[in-house]
């Protein structure tokens, strides 16, 4: 690995100086568990490397039952899967942070950095997609907020300037007859990329689907929002043939490749196969908090 200098700022204002005084020669480092493993092998380079992991705000879980939750970009996984009230209020998110790698990873690894990594196979993206998560960017000339179906422009890429810095994630409220859920299909149970994944958010109201967000993983150059696939839904009862229309849409939205994981075809036939999945078990969730 080459050599590079190392800062560990205390605040925001700080860690952005830090990160504009440098340009692109700079990178932000929350857990490391995939920036690390990419200067290692040469695939990233950073003349320097600012850690946030001592910034209060980028670290803090913050809930208000107005204003939904205010996740730190940096908060590690098992900070979130082991949060009581994260367990009640935000449930997939908590499936969420309990798949991505192992425990050693999860110990370090956070969403932001799922996020700001941008890849297509990124397990919490269209999780976030599918909850209507905005993004909190700070930058030298200030604040911005993205929703996050923006964020990512490409493999490995995202709206983040050079200078700028992803402070949190703003989660809507839960309410009664909202429910989400994650799935994703792996050769094995952990430590690896999904073949294929599906993020849905469904909203019911009186036995009908007020609205529902439909987002995808791996098949696609970005976590790929299909928006056409929860307007299908919105206003029908929740039904298996509503199911059925939607998770058709998605799997023809999505755009996947042939690689050593799956063809075209399969990746296709996951994403009907997952949509349909994760609605129905978004809509038992939704069924719950009635
Ligand atoms: C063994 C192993 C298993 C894994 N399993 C999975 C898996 O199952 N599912 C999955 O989705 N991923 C997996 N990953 C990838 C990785 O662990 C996740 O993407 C993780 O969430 C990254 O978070 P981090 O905090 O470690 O990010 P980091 O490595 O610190 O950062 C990732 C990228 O985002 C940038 N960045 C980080 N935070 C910010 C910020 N706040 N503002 C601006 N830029 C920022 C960094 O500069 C870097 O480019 C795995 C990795 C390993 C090594």
């Amino acid at each position: 690995m080459k050599w590079f200098d190392y800062a560990r700022p205390y605040s925001i204002g700080e860690a952005v100086q830090l990160l504009s005084g440098a340009g692109d020669k700079a990178r932000v480092l929350a857990g490391g568990t995939d920036l690390l493993v990419q200067l290692r092998a040469d695939r990233k380079q950073a003349e320097l490397v600012v850690d946030v992991k001592r910034i209060p705000e980028m670290n803090e879980i913050r809930y208000q039952p107005e204003k939904g939750l205010e996740l730190g970009a940096a908060v590690p996984c098992y900070q979130i899967y082991r949060n009581p009230l994260l367990k009640e209020k935000y449930p997939a998110l908590v499936d969420v942070a309990s798949i991505i790698g192992g425990t050693q990873i999860q110990g370090r690894a956070s969403i932001g950095g799922n996020l700001c990594n941008a890849a297509p196979s990124a397990d919490s993206i269209p999780l976030l997609i599918a909850l209507g998560v905005r993004c909190r960017i700070a930058g030298v000339d200030g604040e911005r907020e993205v929703p996050v179906e923006q964020f990512c422009t490409g493999p490995g890429r995202s709206i983040l300037k050079p200078g700028e810095l992803l402070v949190s994630l703003q989660f809507p409220p839960p309410a009664p007859g909202k429910g989400a859920c994650y799935i994703r299909f792996i050769p094995r149970n952990e430590m690896d990329i999904a073949v294929a994944g599906a993020g849905v958010g469904v909203e019911l109201d009186n036995g009908l689907i007020r609205s529902a967000r439909i987002a995808l993983a791996s098949v696609a150059p970005i976590p790929l929002y299909v928006p056409e696939a929860g307007a299908a839904l919105a206003g029908s009862p929740a039904s298996d043939d509503a199911i059925q229309r939607a998770a058709d849409i998605a799997k023809e939205a999505a755009k996947p490749i042939t690689d050593m994981r799956g063809t075209v075809d399969y990746r296709r036939h996951l994403c009907g196969v997952l949509v349909r999945r994760a609605l129905h078990a978004a809509i038992r969730r939704a069924k719950e908090t009635r």
